[in-house]
């Protein structure tokens, strides 16, 4: 599943090749994917103002032919892809919607498992609807510190695991990124949260925001068939440190790496780094 970094690389690839661009027409080659689709003729006319995302989120950015500002939001579910290409290329396996521009590019999604969905709405809706009213702060952003982040822990009983991944306290910390998170900053996935040190939840804010940056740089983990806008992998699944590295040794100590489940979830981690 696309996690945090992956979808930031997909809005950062897509930005420049679709900014500035009208829409034409979309066309669709099924009535929805987890969800109906929402009627897209609204945007036909439109012009791609900016692409950014907010949790796992796509959020196109559109001026409309009534001078309204819309946002097409998208989510990639489990194996959601965007690429642009010529119109002129006919429609590829598990293309599911084609979004045609004036310039003669499309903008193609293709979803094998058909877990993604999408809707439109205007800013005020968007901030209201029951997709963002839910989200946590942005790791990468201002509002994601240690006085936050501690503050969160004192008032929850669980492992701190499960706590970043909750995205109600902080967005888009998913299983690989906070099993890979905790090792750098040397915590126990199972430690309870409100047990821990502040300078220790210093530390866990530094290597989230680090992991999250180095993922970003590398394009991305290519698991599950993740691939970038121009049909390449992301690279950081080779740098990591325990995620899916059951029984491995650990880089920095030589001790073994384990797996244990939380919430339902692997956790991996190393018993001597992690404490
Ligand atoms: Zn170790």
């Amino acid at each position: 599943m696309p996690e945090l970094p992956e979808v930031e690389v997909v809005c950062r690839g897509l930005e420049p090749l679709l900014k500035d661009k009208q829409l034409n027409r979309v066309r669709t080659f099924r009535a929805g994917l987890r969800y109906p689709f929402p009627d897209f003729s609204i945007l036909y006319g439109a012009y791609l103002e900016k692409i950014c995302r907010r949790s796992k989120y796509i959020l196109m950015y559109f001026l409309c032919a009534d001078h309204q500002r819309r946002i097409l939001c998208w989510h990639l579910g489990m194996t959601g892809q965007f690429h642009v290409l010529d119109q002129s290329i006919e429609a590829g396996l598990h293309e599911h919607v084609r979004f045609d521009f004036q310039d003669g590019c499309s903008l193609r999604y293709r979803d094998a498992r058909r877990f993604g969905y999408a809707n439109i709405f205007t800013e005020d809706s968007w901030l209201q609807s029951k997709w963002a009213n839910v989200l946590g702060p942005e790791p990468l952003s201002h509002d994601f510190h240690v006085e936050y982040l501690y503050e969160a822990c004192q008032q929850r009983k669980v492992a701190i695991k499960v706590l970043i991944m909750d995205a109600s306290m902080v967005v888009g910390v998913g299983n690989i990124y906070a099993s890979e998170s905790l090792f750098l900053a040397g915590i126990h996935p199972k430690r309870l949260a409100k047990n821990i040190s502040k300078k220790r939840i210093n530390q866990l804010v530094i290597s989230i925001q680090e992991v999250l940056h180095a993922a970003i740089q590398a394009g991305g983990s290519s698991i599950s068939d993740f691939v970038k806008v121009d049909g390449k992998p992301g690279y950081f699944s080779h740098e990591f440190k325990v995620y899916g590295k059951e029984g491995d040794v650990c880089s920095h100590c030589g001790g073994i790496i384990r797996r244990i489940t939380q919430s339902g979830r692997s956790t991996f981690y190393c018993l001597q780094c992690q404490r």
